[in-house]
């Protein structure tokens, strides 16, 4: 089974799937708590404040992402706070956690992710045939030359498309163009060679909710525009299972919401909320998709990569791998048993 795995940066899954979020109560209040330190700040709320647009209403934002939902699985999952977009995608995307990789804000400062591989290697250390693709309209996910990487360069398997990687250029429309162009690459890729594992970020939706905050019509708008994006990634997907037989798992995630305000950052419930959306094209959900009741990010990319087959490798060293300890500055002791 082909893995097509999207990131739909910023999407409040409530206004996205209302259906879905009130039909779940493992959507309602984070599974675990936030570090005090990534509180947000008091806010005076009205009592009376009149429910946030979208919520308990039957419009359809995403067609296409309740289609996936109807055939599939929407699995709460809750970000540990700071919900920046450099920790959520470094967690979804290796499967650590912040601690692990060390990733804190989006200038990636000190980050660890050059050994906590991101879910498209691991299915290249698994097998080194496997070819994979990412795409994204944030350059920092996949540039090499940037304050992450993310998703690993790995130029050797550049050589020869093994391993492609796509930063959006065009940003005359802002994160529109940028995601329309990363639409056309990715659908062109997925349609015509079929990669083993591939992640297509887009950031529309994020865009609208800083400029426009999350609860008008200008979010709404991206809501749809991106979910127009996937159905062209999934319909490239489709064309190859109708065709060749070839057996798709699509996932749909987000990095955080967004506050009513815009922005994000914080422990809010709104903020903190995502999903991983699962859809099998050729054949019904693998029985590990179907058994989590709530996720946490770092916990999204281990059950991808076990749902396609991937099976850890394992070291069992007698020493602490990958510890760096200096020799102290106080020369050879002059044991002859020692001297070389
Ligand atoms: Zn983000």
């Amino acid at each position: 089974m082909k893995l097509l795995l999207i990131g739909l940066d910023g999407v409040r899954v409530d206004l996205a799937l209302p259906e879905v979020v009130a039909a779940d109560e493992g959507f309602a209040v984070p599974d675990h708590p936030a570090d005090p330190r990534f509180a947000a700040a008091p806010r005076d709320v009205p009592r009376d404040a009149p429910r946030e647009r979208g919520e308990g209403t039957t419009g359809r934002l995403a067609p296409t992402l309740s289609r996936l939902a109807a055939g599939g699985r929407v699995v709460p999952v809750w970000m540990t706070p700071p919900t920046d977009s450099g920790p959520g995608w470094a967690s979804l995307l290796t499967g650590t956690t912040h601690e692990e990789n060390n990733v804190w804000w989006n200038e990636f400062v000190g980050h660890r992710l050059a050994r906590c591989p991101d879910l498209l290697s691991r299915v290249f250390f698994a097998d080194p045939r496997a070819r994979t693709f990412a795409a994204t309209t944030w350059p920092a996910l996949v540039a090499a030359t940037g304050p992450g990487p993310v998703v690993h360069s790995r130029p050797d398997q550049q050589v020869g498309g093994q391993h492609q990687l796509f930063a959006a250029t065009d940003f005359s429309d802002g994160c529109r163009s940028a995601d329309r162009q990363v639409r056309t690459r990715a659908a062109w890729v997925l349609n015509h060679e079929g990669p083993d594992a591939a992640f297509v970020h887009l950031e529309g939706p994020d865009e609208a909710a800083h400029r426009h905050g999350s609860q008008g019509p200008e979010y709404r708008a991206a809501l749809t525009a991106a979910d127009e994006d996937v159905r062209h990634l999934v319909k490239a997907v489709a064309e190859r299972f109708e065709r060749l037989g070839e057996d798709w798992l699509v996932a749909v995630t987000t990095d955080h919401g967004h506050k009513p305000e815009g922005g994000h950052g914080e422990d809010e419930v709104v903020v903190r909320r995502s999903f991983l959306l699962v859809h099998r094209i050729g054949g019904p959900l693998p029985a590990g998709l179907r058994e989590p009741a709530t996720l946490r990010s770092h916990e999204v990319s281990p059950l991808l990569l076990a749902a396609v087959g991937v099976r850890p490798g394992s070291l069992v060293a007698d020493h602490p791998v990958g510890q760096v300890r200096d020799v102290p500055s106080a020369g050879p002791t002059r044991d002859l048993r020692h001297e070389w």
